[in-house]
């Protein structure tokens, strides 16, 4: 996910500090809950990686999935979706 895209999320979610995402790994299907936390240079996210499929769709790749394969292809659809915790 660029850095755009998590900039607009924090953008519309002021209230947050850090913003949790929910679902699950769009590779093996385990749970993954991912937490964004503003940095010095940009975003650090804790608990796996997260990928935006079209805009406010998310998706997200557990580390063992990232590990393995950091890219996306083109076109991916991912099975499982990720959604921000309220
Ligand atoms: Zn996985």
């Amino acid at each position: 996910m660029d850095i755009e895209t998590l900039k607009k999320i924090f953008k519309d979610n002021p209230e947050k500090s850090t913003i949790t995402f929910k679902g699950k790994c769009s590779v093996c299907g385990v749970e993954v809950v991912i937490e964004v936390i503003p940095s010095s240079g940009g975003f650090g996210l804790q608990g796996g990686a997260l990928f935006e499929y079209t805009p406010d769709v998310y998706f997200a790749k557990c580390p063992n999935c990232y590990k393995t394969n950091t890219k996306i292809k083109d076109h991916y659809k991912p099975k499982y979706k990720c959604i921000i915790v309220r």
